[in-house]
Order: structure tokens, then sequence, then C-alpha cells
């Protein structure tokens, strides 16, 4: 058989220069889904040289901002024109129930749509250098190489923060999507190259994080990485852009907690404490895993919590019944699986689930949504990200107690804070060191709004204004109109 050609470098589709490939299989059954390329550092090393002459030689970063953000403007026409493909693709490598792929389109078309439109704004500013002989002026600029790398939970939408951005501010990028999502990212690259997007400026490769992606970081011909996935890996590919001082943005994990007060609408704050724990099986860096609720209604909305929970239908991705889906993988479910039971071990009280979905549900890899209550600071559970369906239950009789246990973490993703009373709310959202706050909602973020996290959650902010600066430099140019001996230096 010969290589599929599934990595997109220098303008062409090309198979792993070592003719590796791997099959990638859908999550919610083990069914075979595609041949794809297994990548090579070579191949990365090929995807930065395109990427370095598009960038140096090319036509790219001299497009007008204008004509760049037509192209992003193109880019989410077409993948509302082809949102079929593209959420179908989505779902098969993840196992996401397909409605989900298809709101995450929309919203990836969105992120498309806001930084076509704001390409164009800015074209710098003027400074006031105090002396009216001077113009003072600051421009952005791109920044140059740009290595992008994504997790896959939302395989797409996770790099389209960086996409979008990264070309609105006309830089050149090779990609490299997780190992076991590769489909839409492949999809992109086929309406950038549709859209005549010059050679070299954006390039994919695939495979495995520390062969293809590697490079990425360590390589010195890239400018900036930007890296969205766990703490663990974060923190090597931080080391390894040290040694090339290239500049950093990291999208890490998050324990974030979601602070339920007792004059919360008690209907509205259950309904979205069971979305913040359990949409997408809480495969999902912002969920609502630490459950913190004030203990007078602490028995009645824990009994309803559980209730309700027990009543998830677990399915496959195109069962229309279905309410949510499976892990990503067996080794994913295996690790969420050790988190609850040393949670147990430690003394949190499993409410429900804490097992594997049985029956028909055995060939793909669910698990049960999960409460454990009885939670502590300093247990595993309550520490570290499980990254799936399990909800921690603390509780607290003081706001001044719900802000310390909404604070006790080292990570600072998101929070939500649930009261009627607008001044505990804001109160509250101020002093919660996490990078987004939902008071009385939960999981909404807007593409013109900034994401990012505090402590261990990352570096660096995607989406809004902050997220296109994240790829320009700010230059500084500085004339004088009368130039004039300085004297600083006398002729002797
Ligand atoms: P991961 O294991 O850290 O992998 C993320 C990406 O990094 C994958 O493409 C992976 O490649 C690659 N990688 C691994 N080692 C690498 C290396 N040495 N150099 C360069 N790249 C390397 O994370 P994940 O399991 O895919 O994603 C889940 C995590 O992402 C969770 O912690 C979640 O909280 C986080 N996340 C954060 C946000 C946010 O906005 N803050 C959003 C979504 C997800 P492979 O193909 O080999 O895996």
């Amino acid at each position: 058989m010969t290589a599929p050609a599934s990595m997109f470098i220098d303008g062409r589709w090309v198979p792993s220069s070592s003719g590796n490939t791997r099959d990638i299989h859908c999550p919610a059954d083990g069914s075979f889904v595609a041949t794809v390329s297994e990548g090579t550092s070579a191949d990365a090393e090929a995807a930065i040289a395109a990427a370095r002459r598009a960038f140096d030689d090319g036509p790219w970063r001299a497009v007008p901002t204008s004509q760049r953000g037509d192209l992003l403007l193109a880019v989410a026409r077409e993948i509302r024109a082809r949102k079929a493909e593209f959420a179908r693709a989505e779902t098969l490598d993840t196992g996401k129930r397909l409605v989900e792929s298809e709101i995450d389109m929309e919203d990836i078309a969105n992120c498309f749509d806001y930084f076509g439109k704001l390409a164009g704004q800015d074209a710098g500013r003027i400074v006031d250098a105090g002396d009216p002989n001077v113009v003072s002026r600051i421009v952005y600029e791109p920044i140059g190489v740009c290595g992008l790398i994504g997790p896959w939970n939302y395989p797409l939408l996770q790099v389209a923060w960086k996409v979008a951005p990264a070309l609105a501010a006309g830089n050149t990028f090779v990609l490299k999507p997780s190992e076991l999502s590769p489909h839409t990212a492949m999809l992109l690259m086929d309406v950038l190259h549709s859209l005549d997007l010059p050679a070299g400026v954006g390039n994919l490769v695939l495979g495995a994080g520390a062969e293809v992606g590697a490079p990425l970081s360590g390589h010195p011909d890239v400018d900036l990485v930007s890296f969205t996935g766990g703490l663990e890996t974060g923190k090597v590919i931080a080391a390894s852009a040290a040694g090339t001082v290239k500049k950093v943005a990291l999208e890490l994990g998050g324990k974030n907690p979601n602070i339920i007060f007792a004059d919360a609408d008690f209907d509205a704050a259950l309904d979205n404490a069971l979305n913040g724990a359990f949409v997408h099986s809480g495969q999902v860096c912002s969920a609502g895993a630490r459950l913190i609720v004030e203990e007078s209604i602490r028995d009645r909305f824990v009994d309803e919590l559980v209730r309700r929970a027990k009543k998830i239908r677990l399915g496959g991705p195109f069962d229309t019944d279905a309410e949510t889906g499976p892990l990503i993988s067996a080794a994913h479910r295996d690790k969420v699986h050790k988190y609850v039971q040393d949670g147990i071990a430690e003394g949190a009280v499993l409410r429900c689930g804490g097992a594997f979905g049985a029956g028909d549900l055995e060939s793909g890899y669910y698990y049960e949504p999960t409460v454990l209550d009885n939670a502590r600071s300093g247990m595993s559970i309550v520490v570290e990200e499980a990254f799936g369906p399990v909800v921690t239950v603390e509780s607290f009789t003081t706001e001044d107690e719900a802000v310390a246990i909404g604070n006790d973490t080292r990570y600072g993703l998101a929070g939500g804070v649930w009261t009627q009373d607008a001044g505990k709310g804001q109160r509250v959202a101020g002093r919660l060191r996490h990078g987004t706050i939902w008071i009385n909602d939960f999981h909404p973020y807007l593409p013109q709004a900034e994401w990012g996290g505090f402590g261990l959650s990352g570096v660096g902010r995607e989406l809004g204004p902050t997220g296109l600066a994240e790829y320009q430099e700010a230059k500084h140019i500085y004339q004088n109109l009368t130039p004039a001996v300085t004297g600083w230096f006398p002729e002797h």
C-alpha cells in the first residue's frame, strides 16, 4: 500500500519521509477511521524550513492586513459550507457527539470571522514624543515562524485560536495536532490551499509529540511556539523553547471551582453544575470539576446532582439519544479511573459513577459520570486535573471561605459563581485568581474576549485583541525631523 500523503508541507500534500503510518480509531467503538502519515523530526524540519522561506522571502508578510483578513473570512465561509464534513471528521476522531462537533465548527468559523475582521483594524499608533520635531510611532509586525501544537479534546477549535491570529498578523506556521485527532487539521489545510494561501505559509505535520512536536519548540528557526495541552508537556515545551529564547504561549490544564451560594437560582445552578462537569465527558480544560457548595444547601444540592448524573445517557456520536460520549482512549480512561480510586482511598465518598460504561458501551472508552462527595483540600482528586467526568464536592459557610477554597489550586483557568446577589457575585469574581469567571453561567466564551490561565494554567492569552498581539512584535519607529549635532562627544 502506498503511504498516505496526509501532511502538508511547502504547498504540497506529502507522506512521511519514513513511510510510516498510523491508524486512527474512533473512541466510541474502536472502529477503524483512516490511516494517516506518521511524520518524523525530519518532516518537521522540512516544514519549518518551508515556513522560514515563506516568511523571509515570500510575499505573505507584505500582503495588506485587510487582504489577510479577507482570507480568514473566506476560511470561515468554507468551514460553514463544509460543516457536515468537518463535524463528521472531528466526531470520528474524538468520539464526541456529532451535534457537539457541529457546534464546535460554528465556533471555529466565528473565530476566523473575528480575527478576519480584527486583522486590518490596528495600524499602530502615534506616540507623543514631547518634541514637535520628532515623529514617533508604533507598528505591529508579524513575529515570524510559529509552531502551533494542539490537543485532542477540541482538536480544530484549539488550533483555530492559533492559526487565525497567526495568519491575521502575517506569520507563517507549522501546525501539529494531536496524533489522535488529525483529520480536521487536514481539512483546514485543504481549505487554506483552495484559497491560494502561498506555499510554505501554512504547514501541517502529523505524528507523535516527542518526534514531530519537539522541533517546534527547540528549533532556532521557529520564533514562537504556542501550545495547548497538559501541564507536564507544557513544562517540557517551555524548557525546550528557552534554549532559543523564543516567544512561548501555553494554554494548560485547569482544576476549576464552581461555587454555589445558598441564594443561587437552584435549578439553574444544578443544571449548569452538571453541564460544567460532564459535557464532553469532562474532557474540557475549563470543566467545573470542583463543586464548592454553601453548607446550608449542600445535602439537597448534592442529592439532586447525583440523581441527575445517574440519568445522563452515554452513547456513540451518531446516537441521537446520547447526552455525552466516550473518553479519548483506553489509556486515558484508566487514568481517570485511577484518580477516582485514589480519591476514594483518600476519604472521598463515591456517590455515583466510578465505573466503565457497560453493555453496548464496552467496545468504546466510556466512563460513568462520577460524583465524589466529602472531598477536601490536598486530596489528589482535588489537586490534579483528572480530565474526565468526575466532580468533587466541597462545602463552605462564609464568602471568605468560598473564595479561599476556590483559590486553593495551583491552576487558574476558569471558575463559576452562583448567587442572586449581584454585589456578592462581582466581589467573589474579583477575588478569584482564574482567567475567566462566570457569574450565574458556566462555559460560555467569546472570540472577542481573552482566554487563558493564571498560575499553572499557562502563559499568555488567546482570543480577543491580546490573542492577536501574541502573534505580533511591536516596533517603535522614531524619526527626528531636524537632525542635528548632539555635542555629547565634542570634537577635541
Ligand atoms: P498533551 O498530552 O499535553 O498533548 C498536547 C499536544 O502536545 C499533542 O499534540 C501532543 O502530541 C503534543 N506533545 C507531546 N509531547 C510533546 C513534545 N515533547 N513537544 C511538542 N509537542 C508535544 O495534552 P492532551 O492530552 O492532548 O490534551 C489535554 C490537555 O490539554 C488537558 O490538560 C487540558 O486541560 C489541556 N487543554 C487546555 C486548554 C486551554 O485552553 N487552557 C484547552 C484544551 C485542552 P501527541 O500527539 O503525541 O499527543
